[in-house]
C-alpha cells in the first residue's frame, strides 16, 4: 500500500498545531543557515525523526513488558553482503560529550586556548566534559570535536554550565533541552541569561575557579 506520507529526518523540534491537528516539523536547512518548518498537511501518517539528543530521555519504566519475537536468520546471507574494511577507534572524547551528565562550555569570553585549562579542571572536579561554542572552535582554541549546536553536537546532560557564551540559537538548539541550565556571563542581558535555570552576572574568570575550589573542597579532591 503506499501511503504517499513524507518523513522529516533529523529534527531539532516538534510541536503540534492542535486547531489544524498538523505535526509541525522543525529542522536546519541550507547548511544551517535556516530553521526550516516543514509540515506534512495532506496525507497520513505525518512521520519525523529526530536528532539524538535533543529531547530528554523518558523516565524508564521497569514494569513495562514488550514481547520478544524471534525471527530466524541466515548468517550466511550477511557474510555475502558485509565485508569489515577496517576497525576504527572511536573518539573518546566526543562520545564522552554526548553522553556526559555533566557539560561545562566555553565561549568567546574564554579569550583564549590556555584559558580553556579553568574549565577542564571544573569539568574534571565535576567528572563532566568540556564543550565550546563555535566562536570558540573557529577561534582555534578547542577542536571542532567539543562545538555544541546546529553544526556541532547536541548535548542533554543533567547540567549545561556555559562560560562566556552568549546564547545565539544556533547555540541554543544544541543543549537547550539539558535539565538545568547554568550561565556565567557579565552581560546580564545575553540570551542565554533567559534560558537558564541559574543566571550568574559576573566575570567567568573570578567565578569557575572559585566553583571549582567548592566543589573540590565538597568533594575532598585535592
Ligand atoms: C549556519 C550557522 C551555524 C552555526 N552553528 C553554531 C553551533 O553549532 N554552535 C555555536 O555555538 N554557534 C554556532 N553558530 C554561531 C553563532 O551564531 C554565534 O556566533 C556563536 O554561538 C557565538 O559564540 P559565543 O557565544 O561564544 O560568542 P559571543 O556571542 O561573542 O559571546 C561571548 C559572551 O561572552 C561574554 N563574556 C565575555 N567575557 C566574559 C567574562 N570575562 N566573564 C563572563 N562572560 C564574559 C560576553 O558577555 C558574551 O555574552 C552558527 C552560526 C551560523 C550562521
Amino acid at each position: 500500500m503506499t501511503l504517499y506520507g513524507g518523513l522529516t529526518a533529523d529534527c531539532t523540534e516538534l510541536h503540534v498545531d492542535k486547531e489544524k491537528k498538523i505535526l509541525v516539523q522543525t529542522r536546519p536547512a541550507f547548511g544551517g543557515n535556516i530553521m526550516a518548518q516543514i509540515i506534512c498537511p495532506d496525507f497520513r501518517p505525518q512521520m519525523a525523526t529526530v536528532r539524538h539528543k535533543v529531547m530528554p530521555e523518558a523516565e524508564s519504566d521497569p514494569t513495562r513488558r514488550g514481547e520478544v519475537i524471534l525471527e530466524a536468520f541466515d548468517a550466511a546471507w550477511e557474510d555475502k553482503r558485509v565485508k569489515v574494511l577496517e576497525f576504527v577507534t572511536e573518539n573518546v572524547l566526543t562520545v564522552k560529550l554526548a553522553e556526559a551528565d555533566i557539560v561545562v562550555s566555553g565561549g568567546r569570553g574564554m579569550q583564549n586556548p590556555e584559558n580553556f585549562a579553568i574549565l577542564d579542571e571544573l569539568a574534571k572536579a565535576l567528572g563532566g566534559a568540556v564543550g565550546a561554542s563555535r566562536a570558540s572552535v573557529d577561534s582555534g582554541w578547542i577542536p571542532y570535536s567539543h562545538q555544541v549546536g546546529q553544526t556541532g553536537r547536541t548535548v542533554c546532560p543533567k547540567i549545561y554550565i556555559a562560560c562566556g557564551i552568549s546564547g545565539a540559537i544556533q547555540h541554543l538548539v544544541g543543549m537547550q533541552s539539558a535539565k538545568y541550565i547554568i550561565a556565567i556571563n557579565r552581560d546580564a542581558d545575553a540570551p542565554i541569561m533567559k534560558v537558564a535555570d541559574l543566571a550568574i552576572v559576573g566575570d567567568l574568570f573570578k567565578i569557575v575557579p572559585m566553583l571549582t575550589a567548592k566543589i573540590k573542597a565538597e568533594r575532598g579532591i585535592a
